[in-house]
């Protein structure tokens, strides 16, 4: 793989000729606040791609059960290719046959703050995922607060978990995946979403 291209792996998997995802050139980095975003793509099985902007480009991982708001729920995060920030507001269907195939909403979007510390210390985002653990405040739609990612496993099977920090913005009793289950973008459903591409 070219390590000057990060998206080189997202790009291989995705004829664009057939799917209406961004090949990745237009979106220049935010220059304030780094965004995150949480696709909810049905796919084959239904799951969360949470992702974060990191030096231009979106960091992710495939959440299978979603993100929960109660600190004691801990989500496997499954990390996938690094994805083009253009690809943070992007709603469609990914055709038949093609990478990914089905249809995908933004579930929340916002900006983040890199909240990661070692011995009291800020540690710079490329360094806290070279050492497998991030913490970020998330100022989403939906999502706001503390929010932890840790890898539990390397090698070819690498998994994170994603965990609520126990802040003020942590909801124990609740599912807000079920309470908010609408594009935090345009409002759409995933039936409408599908309907209208
Ligand atoms: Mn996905």
């Amino acid at each position: 793989m070219n390590p000057t291209d990060p998206l080189e792996a997202y790009r291989k998997r995705r004829d664009f000729s057939r799917t209406p995802e961004p090949p990745g050139e237009g979106r220049k980095p935010s220059p304030r606040r780094p965004i995150f975003v949480i696709h909810k793509h049905a796919a084959r099985k239904l799951h969360y791609d949470f992702r974060l902007e990191v030096d231009g480009v979106l960091k992710s991982w495939a959440v299978p059960k979603g993100p929960s708001t109660d600190p004691k729920e801990k989500r496997l995060a499954v990390p996938t290719e690094d994805h083009p920030l253009d690809y943070a507001d992007f709603e469609g269907t990914i055709p038949e046959g093609e990478y990914g195939a089905g249809t995908v909403m933004v579930w929340d979007i916002g900006t983040y703050e890199n909240i990661t510390e070692k011995k009291g210390r800020p540690v710079p985002m490329a360094e806290a995922l070279a050492h497998g653990h991030v913490k970020v405040w998330l100022e989403g739609r939906k999502l706001r607060g503390g929010w932890a990612l840790t890898r539990f496993k390397t090698g070819k099977d690498e998994a994170w978990l994603l965990i609520k920090a126990d802040d003020a913005e942590a909801e124990a009793g609740r599912d807000v995946l079920l309470d908010e289950p609408d594009s935090a973008l345009t409002g759409r459903t995933m039936e409408e979403i599908e309907a209208e591409g």
